[in-house]
């Protein structure tokens, strides 16, 4: 990987016409470092965020030693990247075979579930492996409610009562049974670990079975821009929102078992930024070389507004416009497809101009994890940068980022 100070560099020097990713490996330990510190458990990556080899081994060189995975292609990622770690296969819902390939070809004994029929898949492979369940930690993945910007309880998790049954069927058959729960991806209600504390505690009391462990899963939120224009989002900084947790913990008898996160976003969003070229500015519209079927996806859909910042060509000698004025334009992506078209604007000095590169920061998460082939782009280039994206003057995009305290 070609490494550069920073995106300008690489930008001025490679004058890409295809998105370049700058991975920035000194910022995604520290993150990871971060979160490993500060969570009092075990640090379980999740895969999904971003999988690719050089993330998966920079988070092992942090110390990160297990991996949430949830599919075949996770589980040899994970191996290949870190042939030591743990696999915690926490898709509540599996195929037969990929079930048969975790246990027996991974050696994987930990996966979750939220419905009976799931415990019965999975007893099958144990039974025909001729396994003892109690080498078998099963979690049962509980329901929560609250506010996320990606509300996942509409898809998996047993309600309360139904996951009282489940962990009571799990102790009956001899599996350890344990509780997970995962509260949906960048929160926006700090109060949702809690409640979902709350929630598990109420479930253990009743099954009165003993856990083997209680994974709290991911939802921790990354650090991104904001639109001027909206009320800015009030959230406590990633040290509140973790010492909260702690306090929370102890305050629902957690803290004496063994415990498990899944970070994925909070800990690989600021380590890749974004190198992006104006294919066509049109008045208040400019048309660049990525999109919605690409690195956006995931700001799309979460109308997430990431940071950005401008990298003018110095080869372009006329601009109109003011330099000092930053005004929103409309980005529309690479795709001949019309709903390819971002859900938030861009802030940007009004004298950009095709032929120029933006930067776009924080998007290390479930940007490459999202890259489709639509329509034949596919952006697959990768630089290492050594300064961080924050560094030096503010972006131009938006007036600040959300920091979350360092
Ligand atoms: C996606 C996912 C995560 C990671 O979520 P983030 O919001 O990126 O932290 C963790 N656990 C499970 C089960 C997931 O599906």
């Amino acid at each position: 990987m070609k490494t550069f100070a920073n995106a300008r560099e690489a930008a001025l020097e490679m004058r890409p016409d295809v998105p370049v990713y700058c991975f920035r490996p000194a910022v995604l330990t520290e993150d990871t470092r971060r979160f490993a510190d500060a969570f009092p458990g075990k640090t379980a990556y999740a895969v999904k965020t971003n999988g690719e080899p050089f993330v998966l081994e920079e988070i092992a060189r942090a110390g990160v030693k297990a991996f949430d995975v949830a599919s075949p292609a996770e589980f040899a990622a994970a191996r290949a990247a870190a042939p030591e770690a743990e696999l915690l296969y926490m898709h509540p819902v599996k195929a037969q075979s990929d079930i048969r390939l975790a246990l027996e070809t991974y050696g994987i004994r930990t996966l979750s579930l939220d419905h009976e029929d799931e415990v019965a898949k999975i007893l099958r492979i144990v039974r025909g492996m001729d396994l003892d369940p109690a080498d078998v930690s099963l979690f049962v993945r509980l329901q929560t409610k609250g506010s996320a910007t990606y509300e996942l309880s509409k898809k998996f998790g047993a309600a309360p009562a139904h996951a009282v049954e489940l962990l009571q069927r799990l102790d009956g058959i001899g599996f350890k049974p344990a509780l997970a729960f995962h509260v949906g991806s960048q929160i926006e209600d700090p109060e949702i670990y809690e409640r979902a504390l709350g929630s598990a505690d109420w479930v253990r009391s009743r099954a009165g079975v003993e856990l083997a462990a209680l994974d709290i899963g991911g939802g921790f939120p990354a650090s991104y821009g904001h639109d001027p224009r909206r009320k800015k989002p009030v959230m406590p900084s990633f040290e509140e929102i973790m010492e909260r947790l702690r306090k929370d913990i102890v305050e629902w008898g957690f803290s004496d078992m063994p415990l498990i996160a899944e970070p994925g976003r909070v800990i690989v969003a600021r380590s890749i930024s974004l190198i992006v070229r104006v294919l066509l500015k049109k008045g208040k519209r400019i048309y660049i070389n990525d999109g919605i079927w690409a690195s956006l996806s995931d700001s799309w859909t979460g109308k997430i507004t990431l940071p950005a910042r401008f990298i003018p060509d110095p080869a372009r000698k006329r601009r109109t416009g003011n330099a000092e004025n930053i005004v929103p334009f409309k980005v529309c992506g690479a795709t001949c497809d019309s709903v390819d078209i971002l859900s938030r604007p861009f802030w940007l000095p009004e004298t950009v101009d095709t032929g120029d590169w933006i930067e776009i920061g924080h998007i290390g998460a479930y940007s490459l994890a999202l890259r489709s082939r639509f329509n034949g782009f596919y952006p697959d280039t990768v630089v290492e940068v050594e300064t961080p994206f924050d560094a030096g003057e503010e972006p131009e995009g938006f007036a600040a980022i959300e920091t979350m305290a360092d």
